[in-house]
């Protein structure tokens, strides 16, 4: 009986590209090969899940090592396609380590997409989009997730804002103290999809908060009378979001 591949969180998934189904032979691309042969010393006939965001997930067993590559076999369907709600994430960035870990987190905690916005108050200038998406794929991994979030290319906060889609409400995290409960506000707000605005550790600047409240689709919210880090801000309202209009009811 062959063994599966495990890590500390369970049996090894890996996120990959190719096309997926009963068969589907997949050679695994070198940095996620090295991981496997040399980091966690996978055999041939070891066991392992793959998902590519469009096929479900997939068992499959390894049935070839080279020194720098390895191929896997699909064996069965483990899970069928399934996407997160549709939410967005859409926060100011911030410093490496923070910027990480929000990255991570949001993607546990279910969001779509991640696009950063570059707002007047925004300290940090340059955005590591590909890190970003390394840390959502580690991150799906882990989590049991079958798809990977979108990380958008940062984006000006009026372009953001003046070609912002209708009908996607936009939850703005709005510290000034005037807004109502991030919960009362969501038990009444209209259907569809949605949007968590997070400003930077500055806060808005007056002319975007006075551009956001103008906003027709924009429902402002309070995440308490404390001044909570912008990561810790998004989290809390992803958590509480779930819980009232996501896939944790
Ligand atoms: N500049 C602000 C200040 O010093 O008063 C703090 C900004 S806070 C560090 C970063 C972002 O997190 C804010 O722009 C807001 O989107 C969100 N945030 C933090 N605490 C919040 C609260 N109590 N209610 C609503 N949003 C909050």
């Amino acid at each position: 009986m062959s063994s599966e591949v495990t890590y500390p969180g369970g049996k090894l998934r890996l996120f990959v590209d190719a096309a997926l189904g009963e068969g589907a032979r997949v050679v695994i691309d070198e940095g996620q090969a090295h991981y496997l042969l040399h980091v966690m010393r996978a055999k041939v006939g070891e066991r392992l899940n793959l998902f590519n965001g469009r096929d479900g997930e997939w068992a499959a067993r390894i049935v070839e090592t080279a020194k720098r590559t390895c191929t896997v076999e699909c064996t069965t369907a483990v899970a069928p396609q399934a996407d997160v709600p549709d939410l967005w994430l859409v926060f100011a960035p911030i410093k490496k380590t923070p910027a990480d870990y929000l990255t991570q987190k949001a993607t546990e905690l279910g969001v779509r997409v991640l696009q950063p916005v570059m707002t007047r108050r925004t300290i940090v200038t340059r955005v590591n989009v590909e890190r970003m998406r390394a840390n959502a794929v580690e991150a799906a991994e882990q989590s049991g997730r079958v798809t990977v979030p979108e990380i958008r290319e940062p984006l000006g906060f009026d372009k953001l804002l003046s070609g912002w889609p209708s009908g996607r409400r936009i939850l703005f995290c709005d510290e000034g103290g005037e807004a109502p409960s991030i919960a009362d506000a969501l038990r009444t707000a209209p259907d569809g999809p949605w949007a968590i605005f997070i400003g930077p550790e500055g806060g808005f600047d007056p002319a975007e908060r006075a551009a956001l409240r103008r906003h027709g689709d924009v429902t402002a919210v309070s995440l308490g009378t404390r001044i909570l880090r912008a990561d810790t801000a998004a989290l809390a309202a992803l958590a509480v979001w779930q819980s009232l209009r996501g896939d944790w009811r």
